[in-house]
């Protein structure tokens, strides 16, 4: 067991507490050395350089990063002197059995980064410490804009489980890095009964800003919200991260903690960057790497999948990776009020095996799901799970108020999307449990694209 692990399952937690500060501080070190100063004049500049000027230096950040790969990457070498559409696509699982011939560094040269992929099966990507200063600075330079920095306080949701059950017990459902005034709260217990533990250790820390998860922030928005709480404190901005951003997160946590969202795409495995601006748009940041959207079959359109081809993943290359996430793009003449030429982006969809499979209607995506809840009065969270085509198991923790008109209410608005033939059998739950990476997820599809084949010849 690892020193820190050593740490987190018996010390008392003021010492808990203490050893988090000193471990995050070396950490924020570690991010900050080398060339993050740089990175964050480099983002500066772009900030405001002409398209000419942005284009030519994105032009030349992809020559680096192939000639880059091809020469230290044994996996990519044949294909030195390509140009980037010539490159082959590099699916998931592709990566995860070839990733020591796709790697240029050893482990401990690198910065090791975990992922929960869909399967189950974690990922494993090593960080050039160049490249992660890089993801630093403009994560950092990207918050700036909003006021934050390192010492404001924050409240963190993450997938960090780090509260024991006998602290449960006592209602202690946070750590505290004094150092860096950060709180991070369990995303594992945010529950009915846990709730006043949680709404007390936030509200007596009043912090100024919140990162993490948004579907925890606002499960725990929902359950202030079922109590007629007021939150008194005044939080500027809530920065969510890893899941997709859905309408209600947006309304409910800006209605509860009165902060503007802000959203972000940046996928572990070290996808590009698109982030929001003050105007409320996503911009794809054209200098940290090449999104290609595609349609089914491959072929460039403006609405579907994402390869992408991130700058900072030198220590495990990715090129024209088929990460899983889909996106929309803005018409091109689409000019944000915010004055930049950074292409815009309808909306992100996070992973596309977030839908459930309608033999009627194909498939229905997250967004919709979610919607069936509109004009339902009860429902606190609810989660879909397909396991075959013409049926769906979904599991609700709802308050009284969830009637049995509004079961019949929320089972039509799921059947009006799911189409006749689809069987909806709804389960009254005290709480769904979250992945093991700490996320929620609100359909859970285990369909095969063989049974969806069969599904629709069925029904067509
Ligand atoms: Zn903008």
């Amino acid at each position: 067991m690892a020193l820190k692990d050593l740490i987190l399952k018996y010390a008392p937690i003021v010492g808990q507490n203490i050893g988090i500060s000193l471990y995050n501080t070396y950490l924020y070190k570690q991010r900050h050395r080398g060339h993050y100063k740089a990175y964050g004049d480099y983002y500066r500049h772009y900030e405001n350089a002409s398209p000419q000027e942005v284009a030519q230096e994105a032009q030349n950040r992809l020559n680096e990063f192939l000639l880059a790969t091809t020469e230290s990457s044994p996996w990519y070498r044949e294909h030195r002197g390509k140009s980037l559409h010539e490159f082959p696509i590099l699916e998931k699982a592709q990566l995860l059995a070839h990733m020591d011939s796709i790697r240029t560094i050893e482990e401990k040269d690198g910065i090791v980064s975990l992922t929960g992929g869909t399967t189950g099966a974690s990922m494993k990507v090593i960080y050039a410490h160049k490249d992660m200063q890089e993801r630093f600075a403009l994560k950092d330079h990207f918050r700036a804009r909003y006021g934050y920095r390192l010492g404001k306080k924050v409240a963190w949701f993450s997938g960090k489980s780090l509260v024991r059950p006998k602290d449960l017990e006592r209602g202690n459902v946070f750590r505290d890095d004094y150092i860096n005034k950060i709180r991070f709260f369990s995303t594992f217990h945010i529950s009915q009964q846990n709730f006043d533990a949680y709404w007390r250790a936030f509200c007596d820390f009043k912090p100024e800003y919140i990162v993490g998860f948004p579907s925890s922030v606002y499960d725990l928005c929902t359950m202030a919200l079922e109590r007629k709480l007021k939150y008194d404190g005044a939080v500027t901005t809530f920065f969510p991260t890893a899941e997709t951003v859905l309408p209600q997160y947006r309304s409910v946590i800006s209605e509860v903690f009165g902060c503007q969202v802000v959203d972000q795409y940046a996928a572990s495995e070290g996808a590009p960057f698109i982030l929001e601006c003050p105007h409320g748009s996503l911009h794809i940041h054209p200098l940290t790497g090449v999104f290609e959207v595609v349609d089914e079959n491959l072929q460039p359109a403006n609405e579907g999948e994402i390869l992408v081809t991130p700058f900072t993943t030198h220590g495990t290359p990715l090129v024209r990776y088929r990460i899983g996430d889909r996106i929309k793009l803005a018409p091109e003449s689409f000019r944000c009020a915010c004055g930049s030429s950074f292409p815009v982006v309808e909306y992100i969809d996070g992973r596309t095996s977030d839908f459930i499979w309608s033999p009627e209607n194909g498939k229905v995506n997250l967004g919709n799901i979610s919607n069936c809840t509109k004009d339902v009065n009860g429902i606190i969270c609810f989660q879909v799970v397909q396991n075959e085509a013409d049926a769906v198991h979904v599991s609700v923790v709802a308050n009284e108020r969830f009637t049995l008109e509004e079961q019949h209410h929320f089972i039509d608005a799921m059947a009006l999307r799911l189409g006749t033939t689809v069987t909806v059998h709804l389960d009254l739950v005290d709480e769904i449990p979250r992945e093991p990476s700490g996320k929620f997820r609100l359909v859970k599809n285990r369909l095969t694209p063989e049974l969806m084949q069969v599904a629709t010849v069925q029904g067509s």
